[in-house]
């Protein structure tokens, strides 16, 4: 039998295992932390239960508009260690479910911390595991090993995190109090959530981007909507701004940025980007391509360069997102166990941005079309002419559609609205299975909804034989 090692067991090693013990492989997951890794545990699952925290207070907004009487977003109280608490009671939850789930399923779990061992005659793998409860280091053999070690916060060297006061997203939950007045540096995905969540609880924020605008990865427009919003609802946002160090003051932080400026906030939260668990798993000794980053290189099966020896996730470096890890995951066992499987595609993956209002995209970019390196129409729809938006109170948000020219195959799209993450379905859907517009725009949605707004854009883009 294939007995197969997976050295992690967060989305990617998980669903790995689920794969493959369901065609009856012999499947351990070796896990120095707990079942679900580090999304489970530290980063996604918590970051999204702080944020439903968020949402509560978010649902007390301008009520009077509404003909409802509250005392206010002020009256509001969030009490931080019950908001903390829920969030690390849900975690562990999630994590003893997955940890049945895999038991169940017939995988062996290991706790412990594992490295590739050495590389025998005919590719027969030996990976070390050095136990979490004080045993001794041992080796198992594996026909296959599956590296899913996912990554951790960056550190910069002179914003070093106290765990009190300058802080990475993995220590903000053990504070007993919210902060005063959080300096958030980085203006990715990570750092626009936690920016936009504490807002939402009535934190003053000040966000520190190094670009000219919040997320410059995403959708200009829609990131400009979002840091428009950001600033409506009292955010500083200081573009161009790169951060340099972070220091303790007291009871204060201070960060210096690069053009000689500082800020001074009563917490720091580095939202910098993360790095690849991949130093201590003897990958170079083993002779298994790395990239310069310190990603492990893999194909779109997820096949390293030595036989056997296959990555998935976050220390691939390929999207850092859990949904993409997964798949990753479960391509490799698919592979490895010689059943058919397609390679991996990223053109399809939909992503969100958990900000108030989300963001949320699938397929081409604006980048791309802007850039003529995808020929497409497009049209961006602005949800203050949709019924169902008014009646909500919804002002901010559009649906944008990227359709091919001639044929009206729809491409991409992106969505700026409370629950863009539901409403992006569609648009996938669409992008997935080779829709048209004219396929789209013939779907009677109902009335009145959000979602009618995505077969309106559809209908703008259909072409009369005239045209
Ligand atoms: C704040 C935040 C919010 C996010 N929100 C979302 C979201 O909303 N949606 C989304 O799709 N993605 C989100 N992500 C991304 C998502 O968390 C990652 O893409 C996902 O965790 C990758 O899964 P993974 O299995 O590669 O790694 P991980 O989840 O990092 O798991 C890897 C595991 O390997 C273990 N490990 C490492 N080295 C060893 C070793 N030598 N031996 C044994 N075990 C080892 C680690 O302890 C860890 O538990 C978020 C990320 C962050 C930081």
């Amino acid at each position: 039998m294939n007995r197969i090692v997976i050295i992690g067991g967060g989305p990617a090693g998980y669903e790995a295992a689920l794969v493959a013990a369901q065609l009856d492989a012999d499947v351990t997951i070796v896990e120095e932390d707990g079942a679900g890794g580090a999304c489970v545990l530290h980063d996604c699952v918590p970051s999204k239960t702080f944020i439903a925290s968020s949402d509560v207070v978010t649902g007390y907004r301008d009520t009077e508009e509404f003909g409802v009487h509250s005392d206010g977003l002020e009256a509001i109280t969030v009490d931080a260690t019950l908001v903390h608490g829920r969030v690390r009671r849900l975690a562990a939850a999630q994590s003893s479910d997955i940890h049945a789930k895999l038991i169940k399923a017939g995988v062996a779990m290991i706790s412990g911390s594992a490295r590739l061992g050495e590389d025998s005659l005919g590719h027969h793998h030996k990976v070390r595991i050095t136990p979490t409860d004080g045993d001794a280091e041992y080796s198992v053999d594996a026909g296959t090993v599956l590296i899913a070690t996912g990554a951790t916060p960056r550190i910069l060297s002179d914003a070093q995190p106290d765990g009190e006061r300058i802080l990475t997203w993995r220590q903000i939950y053990d504070l007993r109090e919210l902060p005063e007045h959080l300096v958030v540096i980085g203006s990715g995905v990570t750092g626009a959530e936690f920016a936009s969540a504490y807002l939402a609880m009535g934190v003053k924020v000040t966000l520190v981007s190094s670009r000219d605008r919040v997320m410059p990865h995403e959708d200009a427009d829609a990131a400009m909507a979002i840091e428009r919003v950001f600033r409506t609802r009292g955010m500083q946002i200081m573009n161009n701004s790169r951060a340099n160090a972070v220091r303790r003051q007291g009871d204060a932080v201070v960060v210096e940025l690069a053009d000689g400026r500082t800020v001074t906030g009563s917490h720091a939260l580095m939202c910098v980007g993360s790095v690849p668990n991949t130093a201590d798993l003897g990958l170079v000794e083993y002779g298994v391509a790395v990239s310069p980053g310190g990603y492990v290189t893999t194909d779109r099966v997820s096949r390293t360069n030595v036989p056997g020896i296959y990555a998935a996730g976050d220390c691939t470096g390929v999207l850092a997102l859990a949904s993409v890890a997964a798949m990753q995951g479960r391509i490799a066992m698919w592979h490895a166990l010689g059943e058919a499987v397609a390679p991996l595609r990223l053109k399809t993956v939909a992503a969100n941005v958990f900000t108030d209002p989300e963001l949320a995209t699938v397929g081409v970019s604006q980048q791309d079309v802007a850039s003529g390196k995808v020929p497409a129409r497009e049209v961006m729809l602005p949800l203050t002419g949709n019924a169902r938006a008014k009646m909500a109170g919804i002002s901010d948000g559009f649906i944008k559609l990227f359709c091919r020219p001639a044929s009206g195959l729809v491409v991409g799209g992106v969505v700026v609205s409370p629950r863009a993450s539901e409403l992006i379905m569609p648009i996938a859907m669409a992008v997935e299975n080779h829709l048209t517009v004219d396929q789209l725009a013939h779907t009677i949605t109902i009335y009145p909804s959000l979602s009618g707004s995505v077969a309106e854009a559809a209908r703008q883009l259909m072409q009369h034989e005239s045209d």
